[in-house]
């Protein structure tokens, strides 16, 4: 294949024995090297009793333990770790939504393979040196920088807007001729939205051409509508904080799933009741090694993402197996503004306020497409208390949720029992306390 179609195309074209036994073979190196660098990785393997030269082949992947996000936690800040620090060169980390975040920590090495696996996802949905790329997702942490240097590394322009000011990133499209864009879907209409107040319209005005979103879900039916808003091909991709963020899965131009770079990374599809594998193209909880990196023992890392993995061939000649898109968590996570938001963390910052009462309802709601989230709450005591007191409380409560999540909600406080009540011995009662009225 040549490279005008692949960036990489002697490794993305890889003959799938080939593929599956380079696989293995990384495998078997980052199991060892984590076992004999990290004493935390080495507890967890003779826990469940099994030996780096127990992994024979790729199917043994199954014999080694999960991480968890509180396996991450707990082995905080650098139990993880398998270099010294003078191999590193770059510290991520995670928003850290749930806890303590998750430092993720990057060598020279490591750098190279995420530049190359970003720039392999740049040029697999078209964009080539020349191009103009605005990358509109936050800079910070956690970070999308690995998309700046995919492009970079592939010679293509970037311009590192990050989001907010849009008047700005509005300009910006608009004066220096940017042709591609990457951002979340939400993001990307509302920075159409905004550029149509002024008059422009960013579909026909704008030479953009390229959309690449990500980073919240998306359904196929968001495609058309990120398409006329902003006039790009658009295409998703995916990747977790945890893997240092985008450069893990991304769609090619046949558009039925996302190429999973899978020389770096091994992706595993598994009920997540059982823990067993599903057949190849079922549903299932996403389970990811890092099969390159040098610097942290990421291996059965669990998603909770629920997707699909399928290695049937694919129209474009990438031999790497695809990725469905992401339908829902296998926990009860929601997804706002981009964020990842848990019942459980609302519920731990209403327990310190001694005023509200026992039952509460996250509201979510598309509002000029962004996420809005508005968190109904029993107060005790509601009817005898002033304005002003109501007022009070309702802003404290919305700081300590802010501080908690990253979300500001709106208040709705109310009377005890006045919000519907949760059925005992139904399933997950946080399902009763999220109202997600979103369509898109
Ligand atoms: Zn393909």
């Amino acid at each position: 294949m040549s490279d005008e179609v692949c960036f990489d195309p002697k490794n993305e074209t890889l003959e799938r024995g080939a593929l599956r036994a380079l696989q293995l073979e990384r495998l078997q190196h980052v199991v060892a090297a984590a076992c004999a660098r990290s004493a935390v990785y080495k507890e967890m393997c003779r826990e469940v009793g099994v030996a780096p030269a127990d992994v024979r082949t790729l199917d043994d992947v199954r014999r080694l333990p999960f991480l968890e996000k509180t396996t991450l936690r707990d082995a905080y800040p650098d139990g993880l770790r398998l270099c010294g620090l003078d191999d590193i060169i770059e510290v991520h980390s995670t928003s850290g939504t749930t806890g303590k975040p998750t430092p993720i920590w990057v060598t020279r090495r490591d750098m190279d393979a995420w530049a190359l696996r970003n720039a392999r996802s740049l040029w697999m949905v078209g964009m080539r040196p020349r191009d103009l790329l605005q990358n509109c997702f936050g800079y910070g942490l956690p970070t999308s920088i690995g998309l700046q240097y995919g492009a970079q590394h592939a010679g293509i322009g970037v311009v590192p807007a990050g989001i907010g000011r849009q008047e700005l990133l509005i300009d910006l499209i608009m004066d220096l001729g940017v042709t591609a864009l990457c951002t979340t879907p939400s993001y990307g209409l509302y920075l159409a939205d905004k550029a149509k107040e002024r008059g422009i319209d960013l579909a026909s005005d704008s030479q953009l051409r390229i959309g690449l979103f990500g980073a919240e879900p998306w359904p196929e039916s968001g495609r058309d509508r990120l398409s006329a808003a902003l006039g790009v091909d658009a295409f998703n991709e995916y990747g977790m904080g945890e893997f240092l963020g985008p450069g893990m899965a991304c769609e090619c131009p046949v558009k039925e799933g996302m190429h999973v770079w899978s020389d770096h990374l091994l992706a595993e599809c598994i009920d997540p009741e059982t823990c067993e594998p599903v057949a190849d193209g079922e549903p299932g909880e996403l389970v990811w090694t890092s099969l390159t990196s040098d610097s942290m023992a990421m291996i059965r890392y669990r998603s909770h993402d629920i997707s699909s993995l399928s290695w049937a061939p694919c129209a474009c000649g990438r031999t790497h197996p695809k990725i469905g898109r992401i339908t829902g968590r296998s926990d009860d996570a929601l997804s706002v503004g981009g964020l990842v938001v848990f019942p459980s963390q609302i519920e731990e910052v209403l327990l310190r306020f001694h005023e509200v009462a026992n039952n509460f309802c996250m509201v979510i709601e598309n509002v000029d497409n962004l996420d809005r989230l508005t968190l109904q709450v029993e107060v005790r005591g509601f009817a005898e208390l002033t304005n002003e007191e109501r007022e009070k409380l309702s802003k404290r409560v919305a700081a300590g949720v802010k501080a908690t999540i990253g979300v500001t909600p709106r208040m709705q406080l109310s009377e005890p029992f006045s919000l519907p009540r949760m059925t005992s011995g139904q399933g997950k009662t946080a399902c009763h306390r999220v109202d997600d009225r979103r369509t898109c």
